[in-house]
């Protein structure tokens, strides 16, 4: 028999997936380095994930994992140790007592947020989503099946509260919080999260909140969760949370939600039909790292990233029509480019945020999101959870050519 040059019959994609393309962040990476002449070294600044290698503890237990033939399928939703290891130390941080049958461990957060979006909503449902987003969030939310419905933020970061009630409607289940925020690097003050608990209880509404980048602020006060400051709406926050960022397990993938226990209950019933499990090795390096209580690595992330920020803010004050970043949580520079739209560099003018990561991706070598990943077509996206040298190089290179705009 020949083989068929196309094995998808017309029209066999179902509708579900037509729209879908692969999230911006990632095809900025392959844009990046397609583009570049490679004239001279490229320097990528579109990865999400800290340039450090995980702490020791972390690499020895999963090595002895391996070992000792943990080969198998762990308890559907994770270790029941590192469940507890996790519910004590959110309640460490938190000063509320969380219990291991609220901790759920999923392969990364992205599948913990397809569990949330799957358990809380049905056709139609609406989702408040903050922009500029993550496009994670809005993606997957439409593949469950909801609505996203995108409310501002305002120009210093914080959620515009009165644009959220606005966009309430008697559809509206769920109110998504991100903090430290991806992109923007905004980290919510406690009156905004006061009042955005205050909405979800008047609306009777679920939060669905993403701490991903808690163990990373940099400016004022600590990462704090909704529930310490008003401890009754656990009973209607599922928190997102994940080893990724904070112990530079990205690849490894482990990540975790917490949420009453009857959503933990259709989170076991979903996992056991998706992924059966997270990466067990993984499992029990993060175990290991957890139960020595030891915060040497989080220490280490965060000197390496204040270093960066603060050499990256330095350098990236010498650009011309553009403000300071707010780098306040997280590891990105999220940089206004509005006034760069229309300038030109010999005969190329500059005519949308694409066209700008296009052309720092193919003068410069060096590679940014667009803020159109993001749902905002003003601004691009930095990472600067890079080697030292490479921030200071590329962003010297991105200085240069933004400046060369006239
Ligand atoms: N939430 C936010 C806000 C993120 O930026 C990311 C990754 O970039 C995730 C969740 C997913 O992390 P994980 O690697 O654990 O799936």
């Amino acid at each position: 028999m020949k083989a068929e040059l196309n094995p998808v019959p017309d029209g066999g994609i179902a509708n579900r997936v037509r729209w879908l393309a692969p999230s911006g962040t990632s095809m900025a990476r392959q844009a990046a380095q397609n583009a570049f002449s490679r004239q001279c070294k490229f320097i990528d600044f579109t990865i999400g994930e800290l340039a450090l290698f995980p702490d020791e503890l972390i690499r020895q237990a999963a090595i002895s994992a391996i070992a000792e033939g943990r080969n198998r399928y762990s308890d559907t939703i994770g270790l029941p140790a590192l469940r507890l290891a996790i519910a004590r130390e959110i309640s460490a941080e938190t000063a509320l007592t969380w219990t291991a049958e609220e901790v759920a461990v999923t392969a990364g957060a992205k599948p913990a947020l397809v569990f949330a979006w799957l358990t809380l909503l049905d056709p139609g449902d609406e989702v408040i989503v903050p922009v500029p987003y993550w496009q994670t969030f809005p993606s997957q939310i439409r593949l469950c099946g909801g609505v996203p419905r995108f409310v501002r933020h305002r120009d210093d970061g914080q959620l515009d509260v009165t644009d959220v009630r606005r966009n309430i409607t008697d559809k509206t289940r769920v109110l998504l919080i991100n903090t430290p925020n991806n992109p923007t690097g905004a980290v919510y003050r406690d009156d905004i999260l006061h009042e955005m608990g205050d909405i979800a209880v008047e609306h009777d509404l679920w939060i669905v909140f993403d701490q991903c980048y808690r163990s990373f602020v940099h400016t004022g006060d600590r990462h704090k969760h909704i529930t310490e400051l008003i401890p009754e709406l656990r009973k209607r926050t599922i928190t997102i949370d994940s080893f990724s960022k904070a112990l530079a397990i990205a690849g490894w993938r482990v990540g975790f939600m917490l949420a009453p226990n009857a959503i933990i209950t259709a989170v076991r019933a979903l996992q056991s039909h998706m992924t059966s499990c997270a990466n067990v090795i993984g499992q029990y390096g993060a175990l290991a790292y957890l139960n020595a209580e030891t915060d040497r690595f989080r220490k280490r992330a965060v000197d390496h990233l204040s270093e960066n920020r603060k050499n990256g803010l330095r350098i990236l004050s010498e650009l011309n029509g553009v403000d300071p970043p707010l780098a306040q949580g997280g590891f990105y520079f999220y940089l206004n480019i509005a006034r760069l739209l229309g300038r030109q560099a010999g005969d190329t003018r500059i005519h949308s945020c694409d066209h700008l990561t296009q052309f720092l991706n193919e003068r410069t070598g060096v590679g940014t999101v667009p803020g159109s990943a993001f749902g905002d077509p003003l601004s691009i996206r930095i990472s600067y959870a890079v080697e030292p040298d490479d921030l200071r190089e590329g962003l010297e290179r991105l200085v240069r050519a933004c400046n060369s705009l006239r």
